[in-house]
């Protein structure tokens, strides 16, 4: 018999989620996490405001990882437009028969109940801070060796360690990667005045900018420009970079105040193909990561975790070939189309060339112009993404 059933490695948004979820459904779990255990530390829960859709706080929900006490701000109108460009695309929750399209938390804060959550189960054992050395694959299980020297074995290895996923690494999956040679930029900041509940994306020739309602008439602000531009904005006085979001932004908000700290992300595309192995797997950005200009990176994790939740149920051995294959299978076409979705949207929006820009503007105002395609997109920007998992199937939020 195997020390665990499963063992994760990295305890960020994705591998405690998935956890968390196992181990409610009586599956033995230990997890590998480098960083120390306080969401002040951990690099996965920082400062960034998440837009969680529908389908994934329906998952968060039956997790048991969305108490009444976390913040969240739901997003009931979402704004999308261009900068001096053809398209401008409004969409309002009412007009699909929607409470909300989803809601903003901050990593941080979930971060919090994920500990929260991961030290109160008893079916979770946690070695913290560690990092996986290597591991050896024999026929029923997976002997994994720490850095410090500790030996456990697992019925199945899940790599949940994000984009420079070592467990991908020494499992011999294959990754394509790209750099966009763009990086994030995230603070929050205080407008004049914005309508509540309201989301905006804008996109400019520099690159997209997102702002996203917060707690307290706050927004949270997505700048995404090329890195050497953004290294300068990390400079600016805070006078200035309210100037310059004004101008990138328009003038729709008032005066912008009261900037909070800025961090900076590089930005890159990876996209594994088929994510298992012989009783080794990974989810989250240790397999697909995406630009952030959709928001879709966690909520993508989150379906991994939905679908590997689904897959597991009801077999005595997680790590069994058929099992690994029968999550394969079922999760491809969302993985797939959501990271080409959102590199067509990355790279279109920045792609100075009039063919292109032409292309994105008319996509736009082909979106605003026939119901039946924005509907589309509503519905697959919620998350409900065929099969869509047991846990985002909840009555609170449905397609
Ligand atoms: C600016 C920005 C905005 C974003 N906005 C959104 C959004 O609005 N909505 C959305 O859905 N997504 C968004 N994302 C994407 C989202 O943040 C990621 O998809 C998500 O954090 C991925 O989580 P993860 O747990 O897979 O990986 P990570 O967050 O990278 O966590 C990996 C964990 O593994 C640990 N680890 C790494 N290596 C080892 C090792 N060898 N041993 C042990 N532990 C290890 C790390 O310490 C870390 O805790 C955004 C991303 C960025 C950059």
């Amino acid at each position: 018999m195997t020390d665990f059933d499963l063992i994760i490695v990295g305890g960020g948004l994705v591998g405690a989620s998935l956890a968390v979820g196992l181990a409610a459904r009586g599956q033995r779990v230990a997890v590998i996490e480098a960083v120390e255990r306080s969401a002040d530390h951990q690099p996965s829960y920082d400062d960034r405001t998440l837009v969680i859709n529908a389908a994934s706080l329906n998952i968060l929900d039956n997790l048991g990882l969305l108490p009444a006490d976390l913040a969240r701000t739901p997003i009931r109108h979402i704004r999308i437009s261009r900068a001096g460009g053809l398209g401008h695309l409004e969409l309002d929750a009412d007009d699909y028969e929607q409470d909300q399209f989803g809601a903003v938390i901050v990593a941080r804060e979930l971060g919090n109940v994920l500990l929260e959550a991961m030290t109160s189960s008893p079916g979770i054992r946690t070695f913290c801070p560690a990092r996986l050395q290597g591991f050896e694959v024999h026929a029923d299980r997976v002997e994994v060796t720490l850095e410090d020297g500790h030996s456990i074995s697992t019925a199945l290895l899940v790599g949940a360690d994000g984009n420079r996923s070592r467990v991908r690494e020494l499992a011999g999956l294959t990754c394509q990667q790209h750099d966009y040679r763009q990086s994030a930029m995230i603070f929050n900041i205080r407008p004049r005045h914005a309508p509540a509940h309201t989301a905006w994306e804008r996109f400019t020739a520099e690159g997209p900018l997102a702002l996203l309602p917060q707690p307290r008439g706050r927004l949270g602000v997505v700048w995404i420009e090329q890195s050497e531009r953004i290294d300068q904005a990390l400079n600016w006085s805070d006078e200035e970079l309210c100037q310059r979001l004004k101008t990138r932004f328009g003038t729709g908000l008032g005066d912008f105040s009261k900037p909070g700290r800025r961090s900076r992300y590089p930005l890159v595309c990876q996209r594994t193909p088929w994510p298992v192995a012989e009783r080794v797997m990974v989810v989250g950005n240790a397999a697909n990561a995406v630009h952030p200009v959709s928001a879709q990176g966690f909520n993508l994790g989150l379906r991994d975790v939905g679908g590997l939740i689904d897959a597991i149920d009801g077999t005595s051995d997680p790590g069994e070939r058929e099992v690994l294959h029968d999550y394969a299978r079922a999760r491809q076409s969302d993985q797939e189309s959501t990271v080409r979705y959102t590199d067509t949207l990355a790279r279109a929006f920045t792609n100075p060339s009039l063919v292109a820009s032409l292309a994105s503007g008319l996509g736009l105002a082909a979106h605003a112009g026939f119901p039946g395609l924005s509907r589309r997109l509503v519905r697959s920007a919620m998350g409900f993404r065929e099969p869509v998992c047991t846990l985002a199937r909840h009555p609170r939020v449905s397609p």
